[in-house]
């Protein structure tokens, strides 16, 4: 099989594999796309649980909308996501993004949604303190467009059933779903949460390949 028809096959061949151990995911676990959007910032390098908290917070003060987040002292907004870790830092973050969301769509999402996908990506990426994990995040599962959301988890998993290098940036990681996959922002969504799912599951830093769905076509399959 030529590169490009076998990299197609076992792209649409993993996901089928995980669907059919794991089944939906129901991602994101959020009520708003608001939500989702700090939920994005604030899980930059920490487990969801923390993040859980910290929503939980602001929701406890009445303070999970652009507007409360904006007129919040730092000092009181950076205590309340306390437990996501990082706090001074992600509190500059998330007002940065709520700043540029007032700025360019008044606070409102829906308008935000209507924007052409690949210039609300460059112009989120010019926000403080969002990369291309964390715009794609918000892009896919706060306003639904169709972009593929790379972690470490993806770049894990990926290179070690030996479709890719680990050594691949962000956007050759993300061409390889994306040129091989149906543009749907459904299954986007549900095989990044399945991912998530399967190095959770299986494929942590010690893989369980024993249990795995993916060891008959994975190429480190017992070699870790
Ligand atoms: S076989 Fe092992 S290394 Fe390969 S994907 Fe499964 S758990 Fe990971």
């Amino acid at each position: 099989m030529k590169d490009d028809n076998k990299n197609n096959f076992l792209v649409n061949d993993i996901y089928n594999r995980l669907l059919a151990a794991y089944g939906p995911q129901h991602w994101w676990p959020a009520e708003s796309p608001f939500e989702v959007m700090v939920g994005a910032v604030l899980t930059q390098s920490t487990a969801w649980t923390n993040i859980e908290k910290a929503i939980t917070n602001l929701k406890k003060a009445h303070a999970l909308s652009p507007d409360a987040i904006r007129n919040m002292p730092f000092s009181e907004l950076a205590e309340l996501i306390k437990p996501s870790g990082y706090y001074n830092v992600k509190a500059r973050k998330l007002k940065s993004l709520i700043y540029w969301l007032d700025e360019n769509y008044s606070s409102d999402i829906d308008r935000m949604e209507k924007a052409d996908t690949q210039k609300l990506r460059e112009a989120l990426l010019a926000v403080y303190g969002i990369g291309p994990e964390t715009a794609d995040s918000i892009l896919l599962y706060a306003l639904g467009k169709p972009l593929f959301v790379i972690d470490a988890y993806t770049k894990r998993i990926f290179s070690r059933i030996g479709l890719t290098s680990e050594e691949n940036n962000y956007n050759e990681y993300q061409r390889l779903f994306m040129a091989n996959l149906a543009t749907d922002p459904i299954v986007f969504n549900e095989y990044h949460a399945l991912i998530v799912k399967h190095a959770k599951e299986a494929c942590n830093k010690k893989p369980v390949c024993g249990r795995c769905c993916l060891s008959q076509i994975c190429s480190h399959s017992g070699k870790i």
